[in-house]
């Protein structure tokens, strides 16, 4: 098939290039010049491990191309995906105008049938609003259809995901574009990766409320945390005790100092504003909201404990990306994190292994070091943030010798307490006894 796939960001990359695998001939469009030409170049613009490599395969065996123009994404395209950014407005709710700008251009230009995939994650009622929105920016009637089928995947194991998913969700409002998505995902999807078709309102909604769950079940651990530090409970002894129960399961079930990313703060957000609108009181949602903007502060909070003026004081921190795997720095718990130091006036030094370049151009007054040790040198606390796995086993006597106090904040639980106090530092996780 012919696809072509708008949007080059963490999802529409993942999705035109594991596509083109699939042996389909994907042209990736994005108006940011400057990511087509890195494209073209066979670099990346974003950090996802494997993807770099499928990429190039595909440039090179002839099934992916790059582009700046949408018009002509849209003459080749027999299957168009919609993959652009949803931000968070002012207002809370989801952005979708570069969804709805996709959409109008793909009625001025297409002359043949098309069938066009919103992949971006919209509120409901958007695929409705895309098919109005083509249609009207017609300029003699062609017959087209619009799909919604929300992605899944997970920044730092996307292509993994994409490939292997746990479930296709497919919202059709007519029977029409079957087929065609069926034979599309033929090579994915399987009985156990089942494709479920859903009406386009409730795929939408799948999306918003898969993400939710998840960050729900982040808040709820985190507040579970909060409560085992106070009676002297371990949060990773009360959460394996949790998980194993087959009705929970034991993921998404580790405490630390909140989630961030691109989606689950954004969703959360949209979600309620959505149920607002639509008249249904969001408790749960904004109670997972709020508890996740005062985990982000946790940090902040141990380390004065250790440290009750900050003023002049060095601050290593280990992980700036909202998680290992990736450099998406957007709404990641070190953007608090550091705004809470510098205004309490510390100095900081910072690492990551993937993140710096982003992290640059977010965070004013940061030191960056290029390995985790030099980081280290003269700071008087130690705070972790990402638990990249490279941090997991470094030598912890080095670790102490070359901190000025052996003060460590380790908000994401990468380290056991017991070895810690043993070995001499001040250790406070998240949780922990
Ligand atoms: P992103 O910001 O990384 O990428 C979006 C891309 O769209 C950018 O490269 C931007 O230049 C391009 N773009 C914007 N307007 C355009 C236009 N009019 N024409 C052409 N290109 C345009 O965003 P992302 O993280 O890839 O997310 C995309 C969508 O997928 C969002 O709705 C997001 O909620 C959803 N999603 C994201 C993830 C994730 O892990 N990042 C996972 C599942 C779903």
């Amino acid at each position: 098939m012919d696809i072509t796939c708008v949007g080059c960001g963490y999802v529409g990359l993942v999705v035109g290039t594991c596509l083109a695998d699939q042996g389909h001939k994907v042209l990736c469009v994005d108006s940011d010049a400057k990511k087509i030409n890195m494209l073209r170049r066979g670099v990346l613009p974003i950090y996802e491990p494997g993807l770099v490599e499928l990429l190039n395969r595909n440039v090179k065996e002839g099934r992916q191309g790059f582009s700046t123009s949408l018009k002509k994404g849209i003459e080749t395209g027999e299957v168009i995906f919609i993959a652009v950014g949803t931000p968070t407005s002012n207002n809370g709710e989801a952005d979708v105008s570069a969804v709805l700008a996709v959409a109008r251009e793909i009625g001025r230009c297409m002359r043949d049938y098309k069938m066009v995939v919103v992949k971006s994650t919209v509120p409901m009622g958007t695929a409705s609003r895309v098919a109005s929105i083509i249609k009207n920016n017609q300029r003699k009637p062609v017959d087209f259809d619009v799909v919604s089928n929300p992605e899944f995947l997970r920044e730092g194991q996307a292509v993994k995901d994409f490939l292997e998913p746990d479930r296709v969700i497919i919202g059709l409002d007519s029977p029409r574009p079957r087929e065609t998505m069926e034979a599309l995902y033929r090579g994915i999807t399987h009985v156990e990766r089942p494709l479920i078709f859903t009406t386009t309102r409730s795929a939408e909604l799948i999306k918003y409320a898969s993400n939710a769950m998840l960050a729900t079940r982040i808040s709820f651990v985190n507040e579970v945390a909060r409560l085992c530090e106070r009676v002297g409970a371990d949060i990773k002894e009360v959460a394996k005790g949790i998980g194993l129960d087959s009705r929970i399961g034991p993921r998404f079930l580790e405490a630390g100092v909140g989630y961030g990313g691109s989606c689950f703060p954004k969703d959360v957000n949209a979600l309620s504003k959505i149920m607002r609108r639509h008249g249904v009181r969001p408790r749960i949602i904004e109670a997972v909201g709020r508890v996740n903007e005062e985990q982000k502060l946790l940090p902040m909070k141990k380390i004065k404990t250790l440290l009750p003026s900050l003023r002049g004081k060095k601050i290593a921190i280990w992980g700036l990306a909202f998680k290992p795997g990736t450099d998406d720095m957007r709404d990641a718990p070190s953007l608090t994190v550091v705004r809470e130091l510098r205004r309490a006036g510390a100095k900081i030094h910072a690492f990551d292994p993937v993140a710096e370049a982003k992290a640059k151009t977010l965070l004013k007054g940061v030191r960056f070091f290029g390995d985790p040790y030099s980081t280290l040198v003269g700071c008087n606390a130690l705070v972790i943030l990402t638990e990249w796995n490279e941090f997991r086993e470094l030598d912890k006597k080095r670790i102490k010798g070359l901190l000025k106090e052996p003060n460590v904040v380790d908000g994401r639980n990468i380290y056991e307490p017991e070895e810690m106090r043993r070995l001499g530092f001040n250790y406070l996780g998240v949780g922990r006894r």
